[in-house]
């Protein structure tokens, strides 16, 4: 609520009577029932269904992107840890724990997946079983395919290399605007449809609209004046 309609407004809202702001006490309900469905009952399915970051990977990602991944090679093939066995499988114990910890319920074992949201739960789970089997961490790491693949460290590709520049650029421009920020913004604009009027006494009137915004939160007094011109307001 405070994101749309700002502190102050929900601090009056919250402060005072419900019949005095009808509409804010409805929208706080709204709001209120509608974050208890979402945490009661839509849960994950929120990242699966509504969010777009989950989306937006399938396009971003390549082979040689950073994720959460499971380290094939070296897991393959799984198979339960049985006392005194002697059988080559991979550090895969098939615990299923990396699963049962998964907010979104995905078995990151399929492969990296839209519904992935990167909070690293199942590697902490996964580290955990390795150190207790004494199995080198990181079946599950932030990894690559191909370093994966390949057994290689990340390394600072091309890719890497024109997202991180427009990362730069981007942050610095919003840091310049951030910077020449002023606490008011003033927009002059003739009124449309109308021309100058020529006034009974030989002088020449003109009509304009102005709008001013204050973008701070206190109050403030603003003087128009002509400047440059020969005139009056
Ligand atoms: S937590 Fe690790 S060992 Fe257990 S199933 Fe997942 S990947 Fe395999
Ligand atoms: S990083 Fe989180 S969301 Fe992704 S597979 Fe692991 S536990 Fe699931």
């Amino acid at each position: 609520m405070a994101y749309i309609v700002g502190l102050d407004e929900v601090r009056e809202i919250v402060s005072s009577s419900p019949s005095e702001r009808p509409g804010g006490f409805i929208a706080m309900n709204v709001f209120t029932a509608l974050f208890f469905f979402v945490f009661s009952w839509f849960r994950e399915q929120a990242c699966l269904i509504v969010c777009p970051y989950g989306r937006l990977q399938g396009v971003l990602l390549d082979q040689n992107s950073l994720a959460v991944a499971y380290d094939f090679v070296r897991g393959e093939p799984r198979g339960k840890l049985k006392k005194d066995e002697i059988q080559e499988k991979g550090d895969c114990i098939d615990c299923h724990l990396c699963v049962d910890v998964c907010p979104t319920g995905i078995d990151i074992r399929n492969g990296i997946q839209m519904e992935c949201v990167n909070c690293t739960a199942c590697i902490d789970a996964c580290d955990d079983v390795m150190v207790k089997i004494k199995k080198p961490k990181g079946l599950i790491r932030l990894d690559s395919l191909s370093g994966i693949q390949t057994g290689k460290r990340f390394s600072f590709s091309l890719r890497v290399g024109i997202y991180t520049t427009i990362l730069v650029i981007l942050v610095s421009i919003i840091s310049i605007l951030m910077a020449n920020r002023t606490d008011v913004e003033v927009n002059i604009l003739r009124t449309p449809g109308m021309l100058y009027q020529v006034q009974p006494n030989n002088k020449i009137s003109n009509l304009y609209n102005f709008h001013v915004i204050n973008k701070t939160f206190h109050d403030m007094a603003i003087e128009l004046k002509v400047k440059g011109i020969k005139g009056r307001d």
